[in-house]
């Protein structure tokens, strides 16, 4: 199925369309006019054949009319005897001369027949015949009758037809006198007149379609013999006319031409020709035509069709293009470009916009991805700097600020946790509690920042001497603890022996020793809580300051 809703689909089926119509409407247009064309000259053609055969209907009538004045008029046949076997041999020579003549003779004003060719019917009565009648008064032609007294005796021309007669009469003056001495007469055999028929007609006229018809003038049809009584003429009027298509009651149009035959006799017969043809077969020609047109319209359609299809192409070509830029840009594609080579300028235009407007839409997309990674660096940055703040914090909050060491919090924490170890697992620690001696007068003479750093230095000390597994924490002021897990009290009082030593031999301050006072206690089963220890250790510190301090007491 054709899908209409694309641009060169629509163009295809619009052309198409507009080549098929103009295809139809000028093929009927060619063969109204042509229709028209052929019918005129149909009609033209028959009026011709029509008036040759009334020119020849009208002359041998004349003809044969001259020729009895002729010989009525011939001072032989005014003087002689009707007897005179001259008379009878003359009456022969001209019957024969003229194939048609039927029978040739002359009555005596009583209407007995004298004389005739071949003595054919001499004796016969002849008074009642209307040529006889006719003839003792004037120059006489009498109209198609079948033969009465000849029929049986003459042989037909036509055998398929009735013998049929027309009648010249012309009456036989006395040279002397001057007064009526008979009539002269001829038969005339009607087959006649299908031979002037013959002669005029076109050779293909059967093939056409062309009939003639002679009919008299009451409107009787002479000819053909076939047509009388089966063929109904149209009426008067229509017949007057000349040139007309009439359907003569039979269905189908007829041209028609209908030519009076005006002869130069004394008489006039008051017969017509009537020619007529089927419009269809004076349109033979015409639908012919109209099949030829017709196909050429189908290849000319089928060929606009294929240009119409190319065109259509390139029309949509440049469109389909843009739409599929148009699709590229939607996927995300980065290298589009918008084909400006269209010679449609309203193309031209519509792709540099699209180009300008990609770009345009690239740039700032471009723009917004730069902008979202400085984003994310930021962002990155400034969570790493979080991060840093909080272990710092973190550290703050567990670590005391002076020296580094754990703060008393922390310590708090591990002891606790220590302590729990120890009652669960029987796992022992021990505990050193030092404290800096005299520390006021280090202040007191040197200022308090060479008292922390003081301080410092002997933190410093203290996180050197000790184990990576032991704890070591700021206890407050000048007081310093040290956790020893899974420590003998024996190899914690070593620990301090050498902590004690490395402080006093350690020359902190330029001119003034620093030395420390140390108690060592263990942690031990009866202990209720963590403090406990602490206090025994608190109590062994007291009493090396009470023994003069620098040295190391431990709990028995
Ligand atoms: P003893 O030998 O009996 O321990 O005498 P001492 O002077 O060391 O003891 P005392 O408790 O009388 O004095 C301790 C002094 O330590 C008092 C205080 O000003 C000082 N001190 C406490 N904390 C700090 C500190 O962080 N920095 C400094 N510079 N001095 C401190
Ligand atoms: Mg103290
Ligand atoms: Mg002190």
């Amino acid at each position: 199925m054709l899908n209409v809703d694309t641009f060169r689909n629509r163009l295809l089926i619009l052309f198409a369309g507009l080549a098929f119509i103009l295809g139809l409407v000028i093929t009927l247009y060619i063969g109204h006019k042509a229709s028209a064309q052929m019918t005129k000259a149909s009609a033209q053609t028959l009026n011709l054949v029509a008036k040759s055969i009334s020119t020849t209907l009208a002359n041998s009538l004349t003809e044969r009319e001259r020729e009895m004045i002729l010989l009525s008029d011939s001072p032989f046949f005014m003087a002689t005897d009707f007897k005179n076997p001259q008379l009878q041999l003359k009456l022969d020579q001209v019957k024969s001369s003229y194939k048609y003549y039927a029978w040739l003779g002359i009555a005596n004003v009583d209407g007995v027949v004298e004389v005739a060719a071949d003595g054919m019917l001499e004796g016969a009565d002849v008074s009642a015949r209307p040529w006889f009648k006719e003839g003792l008064q004037r120059v006489y032609l009498g109209d198609v009758h079948e033969a009465i007294l000849l029929a049986k005796k003459l042989k037909a021309i036509n055998p398929n037809e009735p013998m049929r007669f027309i009648d010249f009469a012309t009456p036989v003056y006395d040279a002397k006198t001057h007064k009526i001495r008979g009539v002269l007469a001829a038969h005339a055999d009607w087959s006649w007149a299908s031979q002037v028929l013959q002669s005029a007609l076109p050779k293909d006229a059967a093939q056409q379609g062309i009939e003639v018809f002679i009919v008299n003038g009451k409107g009787e049809i002479l000819y053909p013999y076939k047509s009388i009584g089966q063929v109904q003429l149209p009426d008067q009027k229509t017949l007057a006319q000349g040139t007309f298509i009439d359907d003569w009651h039979e269905g189908q149009n007829y041209v028609t031409t209908d030519v009076p035959v005006v002869s130069n006799t004394q008489m006039s017969m008051g017969w017509h020709v009537i020619v007529r043809q089927p419009v269809s077969a004076a349109l033979a020609d015409v639908r012919a035509m109209q099949k030829q047109i017709g196909l050429i319209g189908l290849i000319v359609t089928l060929l606009m069709l294929v240009v119409t299809y190319r065109l259509a192409n390139r029309f949509s070509r440049h469109i389909e293009n843009l739409a599929k830029s148009a699709y590229a840009v939607e996927k995300g594609q980065d290298e589009v470009h918008f084909d400006a080579q269209s010679s449609i300028r309203e193309i031209k235009w519509l792709s540099q916009s699209l180009n300008s407007m990609t770009t345009t839409l690239l740039t700032q997309k471009h723009q917004l991805v730069e902008a979202n990674a400085t984003l994310e660096q930021k962002v990155q940055e400034r969570t790493l700097a979080l991060k840093e703040a909080n272990s710092e914090l973190e550290k703050l909050a567990h670590h005391d600020g002076l020296t580094g060491l754990y703060n008393r919090r922390a310590f708090n924490d591990y002891l606790s946790y220590l302590f729990g170890q120890f009652q669960r697992n029987d796992l022992a620690y021990a505990v050193l509690l030092m404290d800096v001696d005299f520390f006021k007068k280090v202040n007191d003479s040197f200022g308090h920042e060479i008292g922390d750093h003081v301080l410092q230095s002997v933190a410093s000390l203290l996180a050197t001497a000790v184990r990576s597994t032991d704890f070591v924490a700021r206890f407050g002021g000048e007081e310093f603890i040290v956790l020893l897990p899974a420590t003998t009290l024996d190899g914690a009082v070593l620990l301090a022996e050498k902590i004690r030593q490395s402080i006093e031999n350690e020359s902190i301050i330029q001119n003034h020793q620093i030395t420390a006072s140390i108690g060592v206690s263990w942690a031990l089963a009866s202990d209720q809580d963590a403090n406990e220890a602490i206090r025994r250790a608190d109590q062994c510190l007291y009493t090396a300051k009470k023994q003069g301090r620098n040295q190391v007491v431990s709990e028995v």
